[in-house]
């Protein structure tokens, strides 16, 4: 019996990725002749990297010193500090910001707690390029820095409860692309042990859409396949959702279904979806390799 094959319908690029990686290739288009830097991966996927590189676009870490071409220095969706644009300017760079508006949105929200002076909980993963320019936005604006605190777990926040009992005012904000089930489990932990508690749900409304629609595919589905990278957070949330509701599988690419191939023979209605950073045409072979193209 041949097996139902089911994409979902908000699945790869966001708006904020497309409209990053777009921007980003016509502006090489446009200028040829001038270097193009972009500060950290653009999105979190090797294939559209190699093909920034293979356009002559180039992915730093750190901009060079030197830069008397007039070169253009992109900012992705992910954003960037206050001092990384200070940092650009100063070396002369022409800067394009991409923020991605949903991202900004959390920043301005975080600086309000700060300036409001909330002590400023940040859910979300420290080392995470988004979460950093978060902090650094609700540091820059608070009276007291270390009042401004990031948490990848309630666990984290379980440490410093003496710390959040004495608190007269707490505000929360959430990394766009988290789920909604971690908000839920901070605010069952801090309502209890609050005096005055703020929550500014930032889960932006593509990661929203994105989760929901997976969470409805997986109960009709004896099988989910979670497409993208293992470095992109939301792809990784994807698996996380899906897993207790049904087999799951989180692979990079079409190839690596060669090492699943006894679970897929035996699911027959297959579910996939596909993370913000995760390319069209790498969804498409996946879902092709499936029907058995
Ligand atoms: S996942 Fe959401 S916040 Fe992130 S780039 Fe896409 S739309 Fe913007």
């Amino acid at each position: 019996m041949n097996k139902n094959i089911a994409l979902a319908i908000h699945a790869g690029f966001c708006y904020g990725v497309k409209r990053a990686v777009e921007t980003t290739k016509r502006l090489k288009a446009q200028n040829p002749e001038k270097e193009i830097y972009v500060l950290g991966e653009l999105i979190h996927n090797s294939q559209v990297i190699n093909e920034l590189k293979e356009l002559g676009i180039k992915t730093v870490d750190t901009l060079p010193e030197n830069n008397d071409k007039g070169a253009i220095c992109v900012i992705r969706s992910h954003g960037a500090s206050f001092e990384v644009f200070e940092d650009i300017k100063k070396k002369g760079y022409e800067l394009v910001d991409l923020t991605c508006p949903d991202v900004k949105k959390v920043q301005d929200r975080a600086i309000e707690l700060s300036k409001e002076d909330y002590f400023v909980i940040i859910l979300g993963k420290e080392e995470h390029p988004e979460v950093v320019a978060i902090t650094a936005y609700a540091r820059k604006y608070a009276k007291d820095k270390t009042r401004v605190f990031v948490a990848k777990s309630t666990d984290a926040l379980k440490e410093i409860e003496p710390t959040l009992k004495k608190e007269p005012k707490i505000g929360i904000v959430i990394q766009t692309t988290q789920r909604i089930e971690y908000l839920k489990e901070v605010l069952e932990y801090l309502a209890p042990i609050s005096k005055e508690l703020r929550v500014i749900n930032t889960i932006c409304a593509s990661t929203s859409l994105r989760q929901n629609e997976a969470r409805r595919l997986a109960k009709e589905s004896d099988l989910m396949v979670v497409v993208g990278s293992k470095k992109s957070a939301n792809t990784t949330h994807l698996a996380e959702i899906l897993a207790p509701l049904t087999k799951t599988i989180h692979i990079e690419c079409d190839t690596e279904l060669e090492n699943y191939k006894d679970v897929i023979q035996n699911a027959q209605n297959i579910g996939v979806t596909a993370g913000a950073s995760t390319p069209d045409y790498i969804i498409n072979k996946v879902v092709g390799r499936l029907k058995g193209e």
